[in-house]
């Protein structure tokens, strides 16, 4: 993280649901299922899979952008005393980042959560939630001011910024519009949408895809539905197009 802002890296860093408040002395609660070593191998094994398809999808709906839109760059952010957590963030040469932590990645059971996680957080660049989010900032409509923070240049006022803005977290319908757009992804490489949307069942910890906000049964039954109209274009031959 402290490497990718002191780049130069001055980008809307919007984590997908409120982080849990915390000390950076107090261990974050969570469960672990992995070690982190494992559990980061396992992330670049599934990200090898799900990235090719996040951009090609990504490429297809986004002709006019530049090359750099799509070409989604896979990070592992180390620090072990943060909640667990994943976010998309644009780099200096405006590539889009996805970004895990480790904690998060020891929270998960299986590579299909995995999957579905990064094709979320590759959504949210495919749907231009920053971009939206931006300019809405620029409206003063949303987080005046915070983006003029973050644009001063400080790495350390970017990274603290970074978890103002990620405390509020993006709206609740560009989260279900991430979910949507995850199901497609995630199905595309291989893996099970609803098994990996499954992440979002945990309660009592504090992942930052329970989602309290929005309720976890509205990003499950959204998945459902998107699932449904992906099996039933299979069914007739066919493939459904990415829509959110
Ligand atoms: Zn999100």
């Amino acid at each position: 993280m402290r490497k990718l802002f002191a780049a130069g890296s001055t980008a809307l860093l919007a984590a997908c649901t409120p982080t849990p408040e915390q000390t950076s002395q107090s261990r974050p609660s969570f469960e672990a299922v992995r070690d982190a070593d494992s559990s980061i191998k396992a992330y670049y094994r599934v990200a090898g899979r799900v990235e090719p398809v996040a951009e090609s999808v990504c490429r297809s709906l986004h002709a006019d952008k530049t090359h750099n839109f799509c070409d989604f760059r896979v990070n592992v952010n180390n620090d072990a005393s943060q909640a667990p957590n994943a976010y998309q963030t644009i780099g200096a040469d405006g590539r889009p980042v996805i970004t895990f932590n480790v904690n998060m990645l020891r929270s998960f059971r299986n590579d299909d959560e995995i999957a579905f996680v990064f094709g979320h957080e590759a959504g949210h660049q495919i749907a231009r939630h920053i971009e939206q989010t931006q300019a809405n900032q620029l409206a003063g409509a949303v987080l005046g001011g915070i983006l003029v923070a973050v644009g001063g240049g400080d790495a350390q006022i970017g990274v603290d910024i970074g978890g103002a803005i990620g405390g509020r977290g993006y709206s609740k319908k560009y989260e279900l519009e991430a979910d949507t757009i995850a199901a497609h992804i995630a199905d595309r490489a291989g893996y099970n949408a609803a098994i990996g949307a499954r992440t979002f069942e945990r309660t009592g910890g504090s992942s930052a895809l329970l989602a309290t906000h929005p309720p976890s049964s509205q990003r499950i039954d959204q998945v459902a539905r998107t699932i449904q109209v992906i099996n039933g274009a299979k069914a007739q031959g066919g493939r459904a197009p990415v829509a959110w």
